[in-house]
């Protein structure tokens, strides 16, 4: 048993050192103390009147919590990911070298095209000819319901697990939940699951925040701490990623994702954040949408990691708009440190 727990120890140095070659210019504990001082209390001036919201940021040295609201939320809420799941099945493909990521996908709109297993894209006139870099920074549906029906729902599945889906996140905020992935697949579902639109798949803030903290740091899943260990020592991280080209073809999908968008998202290029919006219908009867918005920065070397969730938002602009304000705040606060972004 203690030969074996060493064999684990021994592997996860050996790749730490690896992923510590992207690893970030890490703030120190007094550092990031006074972040967490300096942040104190979310200002109401925050989330805009009549907007319920909850968000994290996550230091990618140590996973500690530096500022967040809504813990109970953070820990406890299970709901589906919407199109922040590509990244999962964009993991899936690259990881498993499963399909060329240059070959295109003809993306024609909503209207004009038939849907690819109950999946349509969202934009009317269509994204045009895309790669799976571009549909990543688009989000375009088509061309991952088409990945899905590709790679059928096992791998997708294995992605999941291996980000750490379906199960807690080892986190100390209380009363932390697993969330769930399905149990069983249909072939027809593996487009929706693709999209992450599928019965059974729920996530909550906190493992979206582990999983994007594991993209932007190189590969290791941190569990998100409220405290961590004094005098700089560090929690062994909940699981190390296998695939780190895939790991950095998504940084750069993310990025490209903040650089070209338009209004709110072409801001965030700008504060050097790298991200992946979602949303996703939570009630049948009328339609109402919770808003994702999961990311990292400074995009070129990554020292934070962020989720933004916004209860009933009508579009992920408004998560993006959080994230915005959030990284704003918290940028502001590291230059009050003594820090701030390169
Ligand atoms: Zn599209």
């Amino acid at each position: 048993m203690r030969a074996r727990t060493r064999a684990r120890v021994v592997l996860l140095l050996g790749f730490g050192a690896a992923a510590l070659a992207a690893w970030p210019a890490a703030a120190g504990p007094d550092d990031l103390d006074c972040l967490a001082l300096r942040l104190g209390e979310p200002q109401a001036d925050l989330v805009p009147a009549g907007q319920r919201a909850a968000f994290a940021v996550m230091d990618l040295s140590r996973g500690r919590l530096v500022w967040h609201q809504q813990d109970a939320w953070l820990a406890q809420l299970a709901v589906s990911p919407g199109s922040v799941f590509k990244l999962v099945t964009a993991y899936a493909a690259l990881s498993g070298r499963l399909v060329d990521p240059h070959r295109t996908q003809r993306c024609l709109g909503k209207e004009r095209e038939p849907d690819v297993g109950g999946v349509r894209c969202w934009l009317p006139e269509g994204h045009g000819p895309v790669s799976l870099s571009k549909a990543l920074a688009l989000s375009c549906n088509r061309y991952f319901a088409w990945l899905g029906q590709e790679l059928g729902g096992e791998p997708i599945l294995a992605a999941a697990r291996e980000l750490g889906l379906g199960r807690s996140t080892g986190s100390d905020l209380p009363g932390e939940v697993a969330g769930g992935l399905p149990s069983a697949l249909f072939p027809e579902t593996a487009a929706r699951l693709a999209v992450g639109q599928v019965e059974g798949l729920r996530v909550t803030p906190l493992q979206l925040l582990s999983l994007v903290g594991a993209v932007g740091n190189g590969g290791l899943l941190l569990s998100p701490r409220l405290a961590v260990p004094a005098g700089g020592a560090s929690l062994p991280p909940r699981g190390v990623l296998g695939a780190p080209e895939a790991l950095r073809f998504l940084r750069g999908a993310m990025e490209e994702a903040s650089a070209f968008g338009t209004g709110s998202r072409a801001r965030l290029g700008r504060l050097g954040l790298a991200g992946k919006t979602g949303t996703t219908a939570w009630q049948s009867v009328s339609w109402r949408t919770h808003a994702w918005y999961v990311g990292f920065w400074p995009a070129h070397r990554p020292a934070f990691a962020l989720v933004v969730f916004v209860h009933e938002g009508q579009g992920a602009d408004e998560a993006a708009g959080l994230a915005g304000r959030v990284v704003e705040r918290v940028e502001q606060a590291r230059a009050a440190c003594g820090g701030g972004a390169p």
